[in-house]
């Protein structure tokens, strides 16, 4: 069986006390892999190393192109080895293998896009910014320094790319964690990483319990910048920890997005559009649909409609292409999830669909689907990340807006319609980082992606998720050359 390294200022060691963990497979409990298990004392050592590695300019000093070229080498490493890299994503996190597959394509066509990015020329030169009006402005963008990149389970290596590759696009060194849950892909980019001219100690990664190395990375003091994907209530544990030195933080937490289908939408492909935002990843995804409001006009033939495509989902073994729907992560999220589905009926909500799981071998929770939901149950407030969509009814516009924002979280979203002035006037009023207009889940690259309220701080993605990876500097040069002229000579100054 494999057993993971960590890897550390370019080299692959066992953690200081040699302890390892499982990797698990959630299709069926078996165990896949060893993983070093890092101590605090390795996590010190890799922040040595990305501190290192930054302050000598290996990496913020050479030459953009240069850069630019060596991220290009790590995605077309991932592209050759998507197979290998799918398969293993398979099996470490449930996810069905035609999404893994494109997530392992995505993974290497962003980072194609960072190592674009890594070229461009970032500065400004700024006119007229003096009040005597004879000066040089320049508006440096400069690597923020060491980022420590901590990343959740649902999207791996997705997830490992979408951090290190906009803080290697800065100039940073980093220090990457991936969740012990899925830490398979991310000890297997190490491998690849280290087959590139990337000089060593400009990417570690360590793997491990978030708890412990985790917090020494957000506390260190030799970290400048943590960028962070994972639950609201670790985001905020980490914002406290991260005040100590002030660091900059990125932080893309958790959602309840709203799925608004108007009564003028395409029927079949709104309803399509419902299953593939609420389900896909067996619903643990952060800007997933997981509250669909529909318009009382159309309401129960939609519902029906949905009743009808959601039985013919398929869930099982994630490595078989015909599976829609995989194992949720562990028996912890099992229980979660199915707890919900206990709490829904509870509070009175009826089940469409679902409502059943089994983990005997495996962690099975089929599509659940909750009708008539208040929006002020738990059921509708919390996020719940697995297969359970909640369904809400509205009568007007304004109704769905109010709906809509009356949530916690402001992450995605979508407006499904015929009419795009309609939709595109609701898209305005979403209190919500992402609104999809007949569409749900794509992410572009060049746009921004982000949460308001407590969805995150920050934005990934295209020049704003490159510049939070950055400090900017302002540099004057002044060209009044007589010193009586400078618009400071007759204030404190003594004039003799
Ligand atoms: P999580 O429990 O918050 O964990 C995320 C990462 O943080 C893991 O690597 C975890 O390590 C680490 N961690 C845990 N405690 C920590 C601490 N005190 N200090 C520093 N790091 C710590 O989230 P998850 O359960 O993996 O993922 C699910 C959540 O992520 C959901 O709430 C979902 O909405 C959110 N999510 C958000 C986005 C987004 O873009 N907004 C995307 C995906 C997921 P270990 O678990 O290995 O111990
Ligand atoms: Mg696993």
């Amino acid at each position: 069986m494999e057993k993971y390294l960590l890897y550390i200022n370019g080299e692959f060691r066992e953690s200081s006390d040699g302890k390892t963990f499982d990797a698990v497979n959630p299709a069926n409990g078996e165990v896949i892999a060893k993983i070093s298990e890092a101590t605090v004392e390795d996590a010190r050592a890799a922040v040595k190393s990305a501190r290192d590695a930054f302050d000598s300019g290996v990496w913020s000093g050479m030459a953009r192109e240069e850069r630019s070229r060596i991220i290009k080498q790590i995605s077309d490493k991932i592209n050759e080895n998507a197979k290998q890299l799918t398969k293993l994503e398979v099996m470490d996190s449930g996810s069905t293998v035609r999404k893994a597959g494109e997530d392992v394509f995505l993974s290497a066509k962003s980072l194609n896009y960072f190592s674009k990015m890594a070229a461009v020329d970032m500065n400004e030169n700024v006119e007229g910014l003096s009040k005597a009006g004879v000066s040089k402005n320049i508006i440096r963008r400069e690597p923020a320094g060491v980022a420590a990149l901590i990343t959740p389970w649902n999207f791996p290596l997705k997830m490992a790319v979408w951090k290190i590759g906009p803080a290697l696009a800065a100039g940073c060194c980093v220090i990457l964690k991936p969740a012990q849950e899925t830490s398979v892909t991310a000890c297997e980019l190490a491998k690849l990483i280290d087959q590139t001219d990337l000089p060593k100690g400009v990417v570690n990664i360590i793997t491990g319990k978030g708890s412990i190395i985790g917090t020494e990375l957000v506390s260190n003091p030799d970290v400048d910048k943590v960028g962070f994907t994972g639950s609201t209530e670790v985001g905020k544990i980490i914002m406290k920890n991260a005040a100590g030195n002030l660091k900059k933080i990125t932080l893309e937490c958790g959602g309840k997005s709203a799925n608004i289908v108007l009564d003028d939408a395409d029927m079949e492909m709104s309803v399509d559009g419902a299953v593939y935002a609420a389900f896909y990843h067996q619903g643990q995804c952060c800007e997933g649909g997981t509250r669909l409001l529909v318009h009382e006009k159309i309401y129960d033939e939609f519902i029906e409609k949905l009743k009808n495509k959601i039985s013919l989902m398929k869930t099982g073994d994630p490595m078989d292409k015909k599976t829609d729907c995989g194992p949720v992560i562990n028996k912890n999220q099992y229980d979660t999830v199915m707890n919900y589905i206990r709490i829904g009926k509870e509070e009175g909500a009826g089940i469409l669909t679902g409502g059943t799981g089994t983990d005997e071998s495996g962690f099975y929770i089929e599509p659940t689907v909750f009708i008539n939901v208040n929006n002020k149950m738990r059921i509708a407030q919390e996020e719940i990340f697995g297969p359970v969509l909640v369904v809400i009814k509205f009568s007007d516009d304004d109704e769905a807006v109010r709906i809509a924002n009356d949530s916690i979280f402001g992450l995605g979203g979508a407006v499904w319609s015929g009419n795009d002035e309609r939709a595109m006037k609701i898209a305005e009023r979403l209190r919500t980082g992402t609104v999809w207009i007949n569409e749900y889940h794509l992410l572009s690259d060049r746009a921004p992606f982000g949460g308001y309220k407590q969805s995150g701080i920050g934005r990934e993605f295209g020049l704003d998720g490159i510049k939070e990876y950055t400090e900017s500097k302002h540099i004057h040069i002044d060209e009044v050359k007589d010193r009586s002229k400078k618009f400071w000579y007759d204030t404190v100054v003594p004039k003799s």
